[in-house]
């Protein structure tokens, strides 16, 4: 069904003798490091993960462990933290602090703690399952001839594709993240989720819901400003608030709330014997002080307190920040890809044009096959794009000042998705000047 071996991964780049496939929006870290670990020939991922480490300690011999999480980024010449807050969940396992929002590009993994601390979460499990969805699996075997794990099915609670609505597939193996999702489809080694009792439960909705908000966060929840908020709305529900009582507490409405299978698959901690037992992991998120909360926890109660989702990301982040900044109008694949030839491939001059940050504009550029293209002078380009535009290759690549390995590296790597894209809008962009 899939001819998987065969296919090139858009490789974008070789680099200290690896071949470094484009890292994709949404794409799950450790199924990065398995894509990469397969395009190298690599094995396993431990063999890559020492190759990466060895490299990262060149330039930082005093790091001991150099997670992927860091090395990823360094490797593809991305920032760390942006890496981190798109592709891991540290954003939710509420490894980031708010101070780390400071971005210190440099820092060294051991120089800094509260990265150090994110790095350390990367490596959490949010579901016990690797999973995928077979809708997004067979798009992606369509549009870019091979699949990836997406970081939006990893999600804890969250037994459904977002954007098919139908149920997620698990795989529950050994390392599963490294071999592609479209490997477990085509042999059916997976198991499927039976969505029926929760896709209509309205709390697991706005959980659901305030899951994805906080992943998108510019700045993590505050959990002193969260517990505030909680503590406030709880009122409404005549709870306890303390280990001492006997009102029902929040974990009584959590339970009373929420369907059974969900909550015993995803939430299997929050059971106990007897009604009215105060469990500190979930009634401390109530607690004034923002120490040792789970994030996971605490939007679960805001699921149960709150009638609306947006009005609990409103009240979690209004106190302590202006409203987050509107988001940026939508820009049109044309005006990315005329920016594109404009600027020989330069994404952060692409992005500086369209007033777009880097990491936005990296992703746009990758789904429309348009790799980052450092290093490749003026003329090397322009013999690119006449190649792509039908030239044949020995005018093309005999052009003055055309850098040959550049040329080939380029055309090899990038290949038919960056010629369809070029060609697709290449009447629309006979105005532009490419000499
Ligand atoms: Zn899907």
């Amino acid at each position: 069904m899939y001819d998987l071996e065969s296919k090139t991964q858009q490789v974008t780049q070789a680099k200290h003798g690896l071949h470094i496939p484009m890292l994709m929006p949404d794409e799950f870290f450790m199924g990065y490091l398995g894509r990469l670990t397969h395009i190298n020939g690599l094995g396993n991922t431990s063999n890559t993960n020492k190759i990466l480490s060895a490299w990262v300690k060149q330039s930082h011999p005093e790091a001991n462990v150099v997670p992927a999480a860091y090395s990823l980024p360094k490797l593809l010449d991305i920032d760390v933290e942006t890496f981190i807050r798109q592709h891991t969940f540290a954003p939710i396992t509420g490894a980031i602090k708010s101070k780390t929002v400071q971005r210190n590009a440099e820092v060294t993994a051991r120089q800094n703690s509260n990265l150090q601390g994110m790095l350390i979460t990367t490596s959490k499990k949010i579901k016990k399952a690797a999973c995928f969805c077979a809708s997004c699996v067979k798009e992606d075997i369509d549009y870019l001839g091979f699949s990836f794990w997406r970081r939006s099915h990893q999600l804890s609670g969250i037994d459904w594709c977002l954007k098919h609505n139908v149920p997620l597939r698990e795989v529950n193996e050994d390392a599963p993240y490294e071999i592609q999702p479209a490997n477990y489809l085509m042999n059916k080694r997976f198991t499927e989720v039976n969505i029926e009792s929760h896709t209509a439960d309205p709390v697991v909705l706005r959980y659901a819901q305030l899951i994805q908000d906080a992943l998108e966060l510019a700045v993590p929840l505050d959990f002193k400003v969260t517990g505030q908020v909680l503590f406030k709305q709880s009122k409404e529900f005549n709870i306890r608030t303390s280990a001492k009582g006997n009102k029902k507490t929040l974990s009584d409405l959590m339970i009373e709330q929420l369907p059974d299978y969900w909550l015993s698959k995803h939430f299997p901690n929050l059971k106990k014997e007897r009604h009215g037992t105060y469990l500190s992991s979930f009634d401390d998120v109530l607690r004034l002080n923002g120490n040792g909360k789970s994030c996971m926890n605490t939007l679960l109660a805001a699921a149960v307190l709150f009638k609306n989702a947006d009005e609990a990301i409103f009240e979690f982040t209004q106190h302590q920040y202006k409203c987050p900044p509107k988001a940026k109008p939508k820009i049109s694949d044309k005006a990315i890809i005329e920016s594109y030839i404009k600027f020989q491939g330069n994404i952060k001059r692409v992005a500086a044009e369209l007033n777009q940050s880097y990491d936005t504009l990296y992703a746009r550029a990758a789904t429309l096959g348009l790799p980052a293209l450092t290093n490749v002078n003026r003329a090397t380009f322009n013999a690119i794009m006449s190649f792509f535009r039908g030239e044949d290759f020995l005018t093309s690549i005999n052009k003055p000042g055309v850098n040959p390995e550049k040329f080939e590296s380029v055309i090899r790597i990038a290949g038919g998705q960056l010629s369809s894209t070029i060609n697709k809008f290449k009447r629309s962009m006979s105005s532009t000047k490419l000499s």
